[in-house]
């Protein structure tokens, strides 16, 4: 049998939770479809220091779960290792392919982040895992002791090499430009730490290996400086991150860099599809922002149900 839900969220991050928070509580029929386990990207996060009522900050897998119990809570379904394989326009509805099974959504909000960017530079993909990572708190204790270069210049890189210097004995912050993008008070963190190094102007054309694990980063420069070797026992990546919209390509109108093109509703080209936080195309890329839209993608599905219903 065929299953039918109200609103059919793809993407357990905080504007998923948030969005099965919402529609849950409404009493709508609100499945979550996850890949994994909730949670999102915060709950590689070490500390959210951004997000109201934790005057101490919060751990980022803490902010996960609590948002997730109050979701399940309220009765939303959560349906984890069920990756959506496709979506498909049927009528005014939407049919969902996860699991070799079919489920009919009334709606869909769509809230399946970003995946972070890769250098493409060669050592990168035969030294992943080898001291190449994207998760300074997945990975960072492995780099007691060690020195360790953080690439990036904007919030990830600045927040994750401070974060870093809880293990590594040195960080160096290679950045291409001479200015880094990072808000201000995370860049004040980093200047005031004696154990990071910027390294600006810098672009890594290399990451070479020694026995099999990372031993240096090879660094190019933009003002005609020579080539440098800079001998490192990990190199972590935070060059910005691409959206993960696969699924609605070609079905809901995306912009130039994949983002999908979302109202102030959450509203995509389709009525009916709405998407949520890092997906979409708003420029603020935060947990406080994705739960905002979680919320009004939401709110603004349970208005489209109610209308589609005719008058009794
Ligand atoms: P981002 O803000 O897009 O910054 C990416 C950085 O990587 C930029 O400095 C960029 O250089 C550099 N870059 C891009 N491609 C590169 C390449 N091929 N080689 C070398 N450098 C490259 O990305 P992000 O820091 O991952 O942050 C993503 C979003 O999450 C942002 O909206 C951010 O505010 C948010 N975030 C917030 C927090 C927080 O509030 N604590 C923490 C993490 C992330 P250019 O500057 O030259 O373009």
């Amino acid at each position: 049998m065929t299953d039918v839900v109200d609103i059919a969220i793809i993407g357990g991050g905080p504007a998923g939770m948030t969005a099965a928070l919402y529609g849950a509580r409404a009493r709508a029929n609100t499945v979550v479809f996850e890949l994994g386990l909730p949670g999102g990207q915060i709950i590689k996060t070490e500390l959210v220091e951004n997000y109201p009522a934790f005057p101490d900050g919060v751990p980022g897998a803490d902010l996960g779960e609590y948002m997730h119990q109050q979701a399940e809570r309220f009765g939303a379904e959560f349906r984890d290792f069920s990756p959506v394989e496709a979506i498909r326009r049927v009528g005014d509805d939407f049919v969902l392919v996860a699991d070799d099974t079919e489920t009919v959504a009334r709606t869909v909000i769509l809230t399946t982040g970003a995946v972070p960017r890769k250098l493409g530079i060669p050592g990168e993909n035969e030294f992943t895992g080898r001291g190449v990572s994207w998760c300074a708190t997945c990975d960072g204790p492995l780099f007691r002791g060690k020195d360790v270069a953080v690439v990036g210049g904007g919030d990830a890189a600045a927040q994750e090499a401070e974060f870093l210097t809880k293990f590594a004995s040195y960080v160096y912050l290679i950045h291409r430009r001479d200015e880094l993008r990072a808000t201000e008070c995370l860049q004040e963190k980093c200047v005031m730490n004696p154990l990071i190094e910027y390294r600006l102007s810098r672009v890594p054309s290399e990451i070479v290996g020694k026995e099999g694990k990372v031993h240096g980063i090879r660094l190019t420069s933009t003002k005609g400086e020579p080539e440098v070797l800079l001998e490192v026992g990990g190199v972590f990546i935070f060059v910005g991150v691409d959206p993960t919209s696969e699924l609605v390509r070609g079905l809901a109108e995306l912009n130039a860099a994949g983002f999908v093109k979302v109202d102030g509703e959450g509203r995509t080209s389709v009525p009916g599809l709405y998407a949520a936080g890092d997906v979409t195309d708003h420029a603020l890329k935060q947990v406080v922002t994705a739960v905002g839209q979680g919320a009004a993608a939401a709110f603004d599905a349970l208005r489209y149900i109610e209308a589609r219903v005719p008058a009794g």
